[in-house]
């Protein structure tokens, strides 16, 4: 199995990197974690067939993780899509998805898609299961408004994907990460407390709980691009690729 980071910049494009979206590739799944503005030209940019995608993850309904949704779809209208594709994120997602869709491209939302698109809320511990894929999500801690805010363990093909989402510290990325095969957590900063986000110095008081197999940090402002160097973890970047 493979994970490919499409995007793992912040909101800000901080280093020029594309706003978060992660795809992930099995004997029987093909989906995408998190679909950020600028997510439709960076696929484009890795080669990747958007007609094989069956299911996009979203963890939360800010720009830089479901901004890129309406591209998404115009682009499957206008390629005659006919493979039918799941999207999948906080409850309200339906009606989030209509604004952008309508804010961005008047009338989108109201056009006959050529294939069946299911959008589905999912709930907090509340394991769903999309074909070989069982997702449970963890409410995890990210600002006053504009939620719900989720973070995701993947369980698929016998592997372990976590992701944290946007956070600031919060008990439940513990039962999320734990023991996973691959935990991608945000370290927007080093060591500066952010609130609704999450610093390095933070996690790693916390790793020995959490106990991943594989670390990877994505989601880094400019601290932490500048320290890139002397980190003691493994870091994302851009069209990066992970074998699980
Ligand atoms: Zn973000
Ligand atoms: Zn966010």
């Amino acid at each position: 199995m493979q994970l490919r980071f499409i995007g793992c910049g912040d909101a800000f494009g901080s280093g020029g990197r594309y706003n978060t979206c992660f795809h992930v590739t099995g004997e029987h799944v093909n989906f995408l974690i998190d679909c950020g503005a600028s997510s439709l030209p960076a696929l484009k940019r890795n080669g990747i067939a958007r007609e094989d995608i069956d299911l996009v993850l979203i963890t939360h309904f800010h720009g830089d993780h479901f901004g890129g949704l309406p591209f998404l779809l115009l682009d499957a209208q206008f390629t005659h899509r006919t493979r039918p594709l799941v999207i999948a994120g906080p409850e309200g997602i339906e009606t989030r998805l209509e604004q952008v869709m309508e804010a961005l491209f008047e009338n989108s939302s109201k056009r006959q898609q050529r294939f069946d698109l299911g959008i589905v809320g999912v709930k907090p511990e509340t394991t769903a299961k999309f074909g070989a894929v069982n997702v449970t999500p963890f409410a995890v801690v990210h600002g006053e408004s504009g939620g719900p805010f989720l973070g995701y363990r993947i369980e698929t093909e016998s592997r372990v994907i976590s992701y944290t989402g946007d956070t600031e510290w919060t008990e439940a990325l513990i039962p999320l990460g734990r023991d996973a095969d691959l935990f991608i957590a945000e370290a927007s900063h080093y060591d500066k407390a952010v609130k609704n986000h999450l610093n390095l110095k933070t996690l790693e008081m916390h790793l020995a709980e959490i106990r991943p197999k594989r670390l990877i940090l994505t989601h880094m402002g400019e601290d932490m691009l500048g320290r890139l160097e002397t980190l003691a973890y493994e870091t994302a970047a851009d069209g990066m690729v992970v074998e699980i």
